[in-house]
């Protein structure tokens, strides 16, 4: 152990989907954390953030941009190309408790130890397609090759603690809270996601998300109480992911491809999120047809520049031969995440306002940090001083 050389404690509480704009329209925590700088989200979804945050590299690095790719060759499904024939009538397979019971059972015969769902995904496509979360992604070893978090704080000699992303985040910051009133951790990452379920359905409704987030604020209030009552200097920074953005329209995927005449599988293969849709090309003439098809909807391709600078551009296109993002608001509906717009979504433009994510925090916030990417060095204490 190490506390001598590093007596502060530092903690870092994550809240999904706790924005900028959220930050700032609730005055959340302005006494207790007054240092603040909006943070400039990872592009993608929150399956995509929490890799770049515990390891510090970008989607092209860790492989993680969106739940599932393209990828008969890698396919963990494979097995399961005998399942199509049986999948009549389907609509019964896509009721939404019939979906959650198969996700269950896939994630417990394949052994899955990350989040694992099904969401609106046709199940015949699955023996095609590869899924990025198998793993537990917070625990050693857990994004490997890459070191991620706990890989580091363990190879430091840090005493730490990282919240255990099944339990409810009650639990979460009971445990921590434990851990701090007893000064046994050095470095903490506390784990809360409730927030983005209830903005997804609530985004703009101030009664409600008022209350949450007062409930978040008395729940660091307790963290900080108790890293007083263990009587160690120490540091408690606050942030997030992203922001949430308001249903502003949707786009038809679907029609627009079925009247190409294309076909999955053989023409094209495609993921369609919430908020973009990728394309593998299988034969020369589809992308013209698609490009073709998708020009009445609001968005755009990205370019091989913009996926640069977002950090998902892979020699192998991995992530997709061409991805079409819409613009903010605009919901994929209905996609292979399912046949509903939500209120709120994210994983728009990373500059869209509502996109923003937060930092906030008792210490000043160091230089570098300006995007997701860059917390996991100031966690590891390799970041610049402020
Ligand atoms: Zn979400």
């Amino acid at each position: 152990m190490n506390t001598g050389s590093n007596p502060t404690v530092k903690v870092f509480v994550f809240i999904d989907a706790l924005g900028w704009k959220q930050v700032e329209k609730y005055g959340f925590l302005t006494d207790l954390l007054p240092y603040r700088r909006s943070v400039e989200m990872q592009f993608g979804y929150s399956c995509t953030a929490i890799p770049t945050i515990l390891t510090g590299v970008r989607p092209a690095e860790h492989g993680h941009l969106a739940f599932y790719d393209y990828a008969p060759a890698k396919s963990p499904f494979k097995a399961m190309r005998w399942l199509a024939p049986l999948l009549r009538p389907r609509d019964f397979w896509r009721r939404g408790r019939i979906r959650n019971l198969l996700s269950k059972l896939i994630k417990r015969a394949y052994g899955f130890t990350g989040y694992f769902q099904l969401y609106g995904v046709p199940i015949e496509r699955l023996p095609q397609l590869d899924y990025c979360e198998k793993n537990n992604l917070f625990v050693k070893g857990g994004l490997a090759p890459i070191p991620n978090l706990a890989d580091v704080w363990e190879t430091q000699g840090m005493r730490y603690h990282i919240s255990d992303w099944h339990l409810p985040e009650t639990e979460n910051f009971r445990i921590a809270a434990d851990h701090f009133r007893h000064g046994s951790v050095d470095r903490a990452f506390v784990y809360s996601a409730a927030f983005d379920a209830l903005q997804h359905d609530n985004v703009g409704q101030d009664e409600v998300l008022r209350q949450k987030v007062e409930k978040y604020a008395e729940s660091i209030r307790d963290l900080y109480q108790a890293l007083d009552i263990g009587q160690r200097p120490f540091e408690l920074t606050v942030f997030s992911d992203h922001g949430m953005t308001p249903l502003r329209g949707t786009i038809d995927a679907p029609t627009a491809i079925a009247q190409t005449g294309l076909k999955w599988g053989e023409d094209y293969a495609s993921a369609i999120d919430s908020t973009m849709a990728r394309f593998w090309w299988l034969k020369p003439d589809s992308e013209t047809k698609i490009r073709e098809a998708f020009k009445q909807f609001p968005g755009h391709w990205l370019t091989e520049s913009e996926m640069k600078y977002h950090g998902i551009w892979r020699e192998d296109h991995k992530f997709g031969d061409a991805i079409f993002l819409a613009d903010a608001g605009v919901q994929f509906c209905p996609s292979d995440m399912g046949v509903k717009p939500l209120n709120g979504m994210h994983g728009f433009a990373p500059d869209d306002e509502d996109s923003l994510a937060c930092w906030l925090s008792t210490v000043p916030v160091p230089k570098c940090v300006s995007r997701v990417c860059d917390y996991f060095q100031v966690m590891t204490g390799c970041g610049t001083a402020s």
